[in-house]
């Protein structure tokens, strides 16, 4: 109960939870107490976690941060919730997040922002800001998230936790509410580099229920972590340096906080070359064709029929569809919708949604040009610190560009970790960003967990 007492306590100035559920969660721990007791724990057992708001919960509301299905109790879980039932986790509950995660500040929830521990006047980052913001304040040691276009890894920045977005098809999406199907993908929140190694070994795994799930042997994400301390234990590492992501556009204060974790990792028996991913500047402007047109397509099953907001009133058929999604939508979804449906209507297909998948594919070469020349590569994972509530929310374009460094890697499909390496202006977390090739994930934890 330790942690659901720091949640009541403290959650009504954080909003990070959007359901906190202390019936299951007592009731799971008294399981994990009994099979501790029997001598069969898992990997995690009683260990308390939250999940956010987008993977289904049976029996527990899963809202995806919208009036669409303010009222939707899943009848599943997720494969990931599955997975960490199984390993003996206890879920406390589910956490705040833009909705249908969409968005860089949880500013887009239909449940309010949730705030930044470190200063409640800030935004948390997004879209799994209130994961973030649960494990900054320690309502929770690990927590789950996703990662469309930098959902972990900003956020985890933004508070000064750590975040990881593994391979594109390492961790299953079946449960968990589509967004942009073909970059949407799941990864772990922790106080530490260690933390989201364990966590990320319980949730990780191949599904059947997820054609684009990869059949691959399971993986301890921990194994490096455990090697002898050495004086300079990553004597060897190469870590590529993209001057595309040193560029103007990084605040000052970001900048030598992450130039102070460079030498750090040079200290620590790292070099670093200078590497160069040209069409780096393209990956926002790509990812915001190809990400709407997927959730428009993703997004039309609600349809007030089959799940969540109905309008109450209505003459037909058509105008109860129109009626509840305009209702039961918020702004910046119905935006990426009607993005979606223009990019890939007839006409504007190939000059936008064929165009942007041709950057795509540029933009994955350039990261394994780069990646032939080192092992991984860093840079910063925001261009600035947590903003103010409110700074950025009538200018969509200016929030886009909030994810500029970490968006490519999406594209790409590669495996992307954030973690705290300093703070900037005004005592505020600044992250790291590493990032390896496919399945490098226990490198980038390692890596991580030396310099922590
Ligand atoms: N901020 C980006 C967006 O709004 C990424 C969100 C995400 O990774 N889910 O789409």
């Amino acid at each position: 109960t330790l942690f659901l007492d720091r949640i009541e306590r403290l959650d009504a100035a954080l909003n990070a939870f959007i359901t906190v559920d202390r019936d299951g969660a007592l009731e799971a721990a008294r399981a994990a107490d009994a099979r501790l007791a029997a001598g069969d724990a898992g990997p995690l057992t009683g260990i308390p976690l939250a999940h956010k708001d987008v993977f289904c919960t049976e029996g527990v509301l899963t809202t995806c941060g919208s009036k669409m299905l303010a009222n939707f109790v899943s009848p599943y879980d997720a494969h990931v919730v599955s997975l960490l039932k199984a390993a003996g986790a206890v879920s406390l509950g589910k956490t705040n997040m833009d909705e249908f995660a969409m968005g860089s500040s949880n500013e887009n929830s239909h449940f309010g922002p949730a705030k930044n521990p470190w200063d409640t006047t800030r935004i948390p980052g997004g879209s799994s800001g209130g994961s973030a913001a649960a494990v900054a304040a320690r309502l929770v040691p690990i927590a789950t998230g996703t990662d469309t276009g930098g959902s972990v890894r900003q956020p985890a920045a933004l508070t000064g936790v750590t975040g990881i977005k593994p391979t594109y098809g390492v961790v299953s999406r079946y449960g968990m509410i589509a967004y942009a199907s073909s970059l949407d993908q799941g990864g772990a929140f922790g106080a530490s580099a260690a933390d989201c190694a364990q966590l990320l070994t319980a949730m990780a795994g191949f599904d059947p229920r997820d054609s684009t799930s990869l059949e691959r042997p399971a993986e301890d994400y921990s194994r490096e972590l455990a090697a002898q301390a050495a004086a300079r234990p990553l004597a060897g590492l190469r870590i590529g340096l993209p001057k595309e992501f040193f560029g103007a556009g990084m605040a000052d204060d970001v900048r030598s906080a992450v130039e102070a974790a460079l030498d750090e990792y040079r200290a620590l028996g790292a070099t670093t070359v200078d590497v160069s991913l040209p069409n780096a500047q393209l990956a926002i402007p790509a990812y915001y064709v190809i990400a709407p047109a997927e959730a428009s397509s993703n997004l039309s099953r609600f349809d007030g029929v089959r799940y969540g907001h109905r309008a109450p009133e209505y003459r037909d058929l058509a105008e109860m569809y129109s009626k509840s999604r305009a209702e039961g939508f918020g702004a910046e979804v119905k935006r990426r919708i009607l993005v979606g449906t223009y990019v890939l209507s007839h006409g504007y297909y190939d000059a936008y949604y064929l165009q942007a998948q041709k950057l795509r594919r540029l933009i994955a070469q350039d990261f394994q040009a780069a990646l032939a020349g080192c092992d991984i590569i860093a840079g910063p994972t925001s261009p600035t610190t947590a903003w103010a509530i409110g700074e950025k929310s009538d200018d969509p374009v200016q929030m886009y560009l909030s994810d500029i460094y970490t968006i490519a890697v999406n594209l790409a499909g590669l495996p992307g970790l954030s973690h705290p390496c300093g703070f900037g202006a005004g005592e505020l977390p600044v992250g790291l960003q590493l990032v390896g090739d496919y399945f490098s994930e226990a490198r980038l934890l390692n890596a991580a967990h030396r310099f922590q």
